[in-house]
């Protein structure tokens, strides 16, 4: 059943304007938002896709990718469909960028997702594998539930939700996972339909808030491995939003993608590349998935926690090197 949004306000013949992320579109009663999740019908918004899974699973937290947070336990991971992006390279493009007509859906309410994830004992409940932007009264009313639960909240985003949305969310969440696609502006709007500059705005304020944050960057080539962009993103990354903030660096696989099947996979020396410019820039935990899986002491160079795929096997002491004792970023 649609619900009524909770981030929108009455403009005048019937338009209202959806409040939710940075397009803030202006839709005429009877037709849908872009991200064709919200629908004014007769001067109200409403979302389609509240209590309505598309994936449900539990995972790694590392697949997230999140490092720091809660590190080697499971986490109820779910998304529902529609995204207010439209980047070609997507790899969940089969529910991002598909209607609720042609994707299999669930039904769940926010109680049972809390219950599932207490039965299950996984610590966290993550949105993720579509825009958790898009379905966040949904979210919000699960993160409520799994707050007084005890159960850790974690968002895996592109970052381009409003400041009302943002206000909202930010004081029930534990740990958010940003893509910062690129800094190259053209990018944005040539591969997602998009602007760089809200995720930018964005990222600044989590790295103030409460929330354990963590960045990815993909690595496409001819689009967002250029060293001179991959330059100007490391340096945003240890300048404005700490040198301690984890950087993982992913592969593009273009069988998988939704339109860029015609772009090359990411070079191993292209990961190797980004991972030095990331160095060169002071960051201190940076990640792929081949080379530089452990977390290392940036003291002494110990492995502080270990990881094959998604095994983990931690070393720490209470969050400290074992070898040196330097505090390590872990949230526990
Ligand atoms: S969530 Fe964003 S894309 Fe969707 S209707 Fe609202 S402003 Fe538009």
């Amino acid at each position: 059943m649609p619900k009524e949004a909770k981030f929108y306000h009455a403009l005048f013949d019937g338009a209202v304007q959806c409040d939710l992320c940075h397009h803030f579109c202006r839709i005429n009663d009877g037709h849908p938002g872009r991200c064709r999740i919200r629908t004014n019908h007769q001067g109200k918004l409403f979302t389609i896709n509240y209590g309505r899974p598309a994936s449900l699973g539990i995972d790694p937290v590392e697949k997230k990718p999140l490092h720091h947070f809660l590190p080697g336990t499971w986490t109820l991971s779910l998304g529902t469909f529609g995204c207010n992006f439209r980047c070609g390279n997507c790899q969940n493009w089969e529910i991002s960028q598909r209607s609720g007509e042609t994707v299999r859906l669930l039904f769940r309410s926010p109680e049972s997702i809390v219950r599932d994830a207490l039965d299950a004992d996984c610590p966290s409940i993550s949105c993720t594998y579509n825009e958790p932007t898009t379905f966040a009264e949904y979210a919000l009313d699960i993160m409520n539930l799994a707050r007084s639960a005890g159960l850790k909240n974690i968002w895996v985003s592109n970052g381009y939700m409003s400041g009302n949305c943002l206000d909202a969310v930010e004081p029930l969440l534990d740990a958010v996972n940003i893509d910062l696609k690129s800094m190259d502006e053209l990018f944005y709007r040539r591969i997602c339909d998009t602007f760089l500059q809200p995720v930018l705005d964005n990222l600044k304020r989590f790295a103030l808030s409460n929330a354990h944050l963590e960045i990815t960057t993909l690595l496409i080539p001819e689009h967002s491995d250029s060293p001179e962009t991959l330059r100007h993103l490391a340096a945003f990354i240890a300048g404005e939003l700490g040198p301690e903030t984890p950087w993982h660096i992913s592969v593009f696989v273009p069988e998988i993608s939704w339109k860029m099947h015609d772009t090359p996979h990411t070079a191993a020396e292209a990961l190797k590349r980004a991972y030095d410019i990331g160095k060169e820039a002071g960051l201190i935990y940076i990640y792929d998935a081949y080379t530089h899986e452990d977390t290392l002491c940036p003291q002494c160079g110990k492995i502080v926690i270990e990881r094959h795929r998604y095994t983990t096997t931690r070393h720490d002491r209470a969050g400290s090197c074992p070898e040196c004792g330097k505090s390590i970023i872990i949230t526990s």
